[in-house]
């Protein structure tokens, strides 16, 4: 019926132009002939043919079709709207989703159209798993190192004892789920040639790193990283993880070849000026915090972890080594919380460096394990103790501690369409982590303290870019002036029973606390 009609409007068209023709060309009116009916019959009437498109939910074609003459080129383009895809043509056998149809007979065509899933709104990939690297260790002393204060250096084999102690091998272990070992060989000491008590000099990388070092039966190509251990007197330089110019045995090795990390070891008392450098052993002491609890208040001591500062700071470096450029930020708005409008007066408190106290890859101050987004991008995780939530909807999951082997131990959070512009080499999108930690396991035992103990009543939420992580504080209290700086008041950041976090993108709930050390947690992904 739809073709008559359309035939009947073309032909009363036609009319009305022959007419039109008429009325404006008087003049010609002699060569027209008169009986227009007469025209009609003895033109070839020419094929016309309908073409109707039509197109499924989930987007929109750029046209409806119509009557066309035979062999007329019609283009047809068919777009998805966001959340869909196209994926083909009903009615006719092609698969691009713009077509040009040359109409020589009637045709029907459909264009289809399929929501994305979840994973597709997803970018990036998990990495390539480390899980495994071989690390040369190379100590070095200085010129003017006097034989008396050299005697007190640890010896290559003590240096080999503190690198692979069972602890520090248990916290790679922990933190990877059994994933990730290394192996260490330590050469004999380099004796730099340059002298080493002006202590700013470790600030400057490239007097460590950029130097030719003469190393027989040394080729660093035999190993993933290279450890640098100047040791020395006075306060610990700075350790650093990178990747440096550096020339061993007459080879140069230009920036990116290998991955270096140093760090140094603070022993004796060369001209050490007591009254600001203590005498200290790094491959001894312990590290060292200080709870803020008031303006003039705090809680010090020596944390009581099994490991020193010097394995403390190898384990940080080696970890920026695997590929971990960043530091655990914290995300903090004073009283508010992080996706609020910033509070008055804590500008350049939001987004701290270091601001994580709670992972060895902040400040670790507080605990000392590895947070879950580093965790994901190193690929120490299998299925059972990531549990991932890629799509909307409601999620409901039993959380473990975060060094659980048998149950799920961390929940990473993608939120859909929020994809990393370096998705490409495999950032994923951003969202979040939820962890929990048990005063048991011994990387988070301090919590244990009266300032502290809260944490182990609710789980930690970690907000991610696809790469650097941020702890966010589930309990929003007021900042502190601390010895007149303001700083966070971290001592409790953790989301507890019965309390939720929402934003715009989620909806994180602690149903319950378990008696097994679990918690029910019900995540909306809105
Ligand atoms: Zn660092």
């Amino acid at each position: 019926m739809e073709y008559i009609l359309r035939y009947l409007f073309g032909l009363f068209g036609l009319l009305i132009l022959i007419a039109l023709i008429i009325s404006c060309s008087s003049e010609e009116e002699n060569i027209i002939p008169s009986n227009n009916s007469q025209i009609v019959d003895s033109e070839p009437d020419p094929v016309r043919y309908n073409l109707t498109v039509t197109s499924s939910e989930g987007g929109s074609i750029s046209t409806e079709g119509g009557t066309y003459d035979e062999g007329t080129s019609v283009t047809v383009t068919a777009t998805a709207n966001p959340g869909y895809k196209f994926i083909g043509w009903e009615g006719i056998d092609e698969s691009n989703n713009e077509l040009i149809i040359s109409v020589n007979s009637n045709l029907t065509i459909r264009a289809l159209f399929e929501q994305i899933t979840s994973f597709t709104q997803q970018g990036g990939y998990d990495q390539p798993t480390k899980s495994f690297g071989k690390i040369a260790v190379i100590p070095i002393d200085f010129l003017d190192t006097p034989d008396d204060i050299r005697n007190e250096f640890p010896t290559k084999e003590k240096l080999y004892d503190l690198l692979t102690d069972e602890n520090l091998i248990k916290f790679f272990d922990d933190v990877s789920y059994g994933i990730f070992s290394y192996e260490i060989e330590v050469i004999d000491y380099y004796h730099l040639k340059i002298n080493g008590f002006d202590n700013q000099k470790l600030f400057d990388d490239t007097i460590i790193s950029n130097h030719n070092y003469e190393i027989q039966n040394f080729n660093p190509e035999d190993y993933d990283h290279l450890l640098f251990v100047p040791v020395y007197d006075k306060q610990l330089a700075g350790a650093r993880a990178g990747s440096w110019e550096v020339t061993i045995n007459d080879k140069f090795y230009s920036m990116g070849t290998i991955q270096s990390f140093f760090v140094p070891i603070m022993i004796g008392y060369f001209d050490r000026d007591d009254s600001m450098w203590p005498f200290s052993d790094s491959t001894k002491d312990k590290k060292f915090y200080s709870i803020p609890t008031g303006e003039s208040s705090s809680v010090e001591g020596e944390i009581n972890y099994p490991l020193s500062r010097f394995q403390q700071t190898f384990i940080h470096e080696f970890i920026h080594s695997l590929g971990i450029g960043t530091h655990s930020y914290s995300s903090t708005n004073d009283d508010k919380f992080n996706f609020e409008p910033i509070v008055q007066g804590n500008d350049g408190l939001e987004n701290l460096d270091y601001g994580d106290k709670f992972c060895i890859m902040g400040s670790g101050e507080y605990a000392w394990s590895l947070n879950a987004a580093y965790r994901d991008y190193l690929g120490w995780f299998n299925d059972t103790v990531r549990h991932r939530i890629l799509e909307k909807g409601i999620h409901n999951i039993n959380l473990h501690p975060i060094n659980t082997r048998d149950n799920t131990a961390f929940i990473e959070v993608r939120i859909p369409g929020k994809t990393s512009d370096f998705s490409s080499i495999g950032y994923k999108n951003e969202g979040y982590f939820i962890e929990t930690r048990s005063k048991e396991d011994i990387w988070s035992s301090f919590l244990d303290n009266a300032e502290l103990s809260s944490n182990i009543e609710g789980v930690f939420v970690k907000k991610t870019d696809g790469y650097t992580s941020w702890l966010l504080d589930m309990s929003p209290s007021s900042n502190i002036n601390f010895y007149g700086t303001t700083t966070p008041d971290l001592r409790d950041v953790v989301l507890k029973q019965n309390q939720n976090y929402e934003n715009d993108d989620i909806k994180i709930t602690v149903i319950s606390k378990n008696l097994n050390g679990s918690f029910d947690i019900e995540i909306v992904l809105k």
